[in-house]
């Protein structure tokens, strides 16, 4: 398929989140896309009804696409833990309530797998999942997805990133998300590697 974009390009990032706007913010800049946040344009966030990444991200790209009438990109994204049957996965925002206390939702994480036994690496493996979607304002969209896989720690090390990184030890790695410097984060994360098959596809450098 043809690239859809070319540098000075219009492209709504669908996102509330002020940690992803700017990692994907970041990614996309080297593209020369002239991007604005839903936030900016008062779009306000759909409810994710979705049961899955896939359905949240096109949920939240549509909604985004039609108010702007401009293609739009949402990512959803989030925790997924072998031993948990893929929780919190779909609800990794909503684990750490409205306060959005991530401090909690780590110990919620940790307190389930200890209450597993699961006290070994291998038995806290875990994945950062994101799919990325592309929405149209005519209803067409495209999805790209990206994972990375590791093991959970606690009590959480590191200040950096955002959410449950502070717990993810990412595989080939020692330290967690929360310790990685952000740019090594950003060369390999679930969401890099996800943007990377969306610019394969859809950008020119
Ligand atoms: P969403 O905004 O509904 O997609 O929620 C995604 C949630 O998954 C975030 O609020 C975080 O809790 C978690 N998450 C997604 N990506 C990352 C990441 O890169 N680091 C840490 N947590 C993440």
């Amino acid at each position: 398929m043809a690239p859809a974009f070319k540098r000075g390009d219009r492209l709504v990032v669908a996102s509330h989140n002020a940690h992803k706007l700017v990692e994907i913010g970041e990614m996309v800049a080297p593209f020369g896309l002239s991007v604005v946040s839903a936030g900016e344009l008062g779009i306000p966030e759909p409810e994710e009804t979705g049961t899955t990444f896939a359905e949240n991200a096109e949920i939240k790209a549509l909604a985004v696409a039609k108010a702007a009438n401009l293609p739009a990109l949402a990512d959803d994204s989030g925790l997924v833990v072998e031993a948990l049957g893929g929780a919190p996965g779909i609800y990794s925002a909503r684990w750490a309530g409205p306060g959005k206390d991530f401090a909690m939702a780590m110990k919620k994480v940790a307190d389930r797998l200890d209450a597993l036994g699961a006290s070994r690496p291998e038995h806290r493996r875990a994945a950062f999942v994101a799919v990325l979607c592309l929405a149209f304002p005519d209803g067409a969209t495209r999805n790209f997805a990206g994972e990375v896989t590791g093991h959970l720690v606690y009590p959480p090390r590191g200040e950096n990133g955002f959410g449950y990184d502070p717990m993810f030890v990412p595989d080939g790695h020692e330290e967690t998300f929360g310790e990685l410097p952000p740019e090594t984060k950003a060369g390999f994360s679930h969401r890099a590697r996800a943007f990377a098959r969306f610019a394969e596809e859809m950008l020119v450098r």
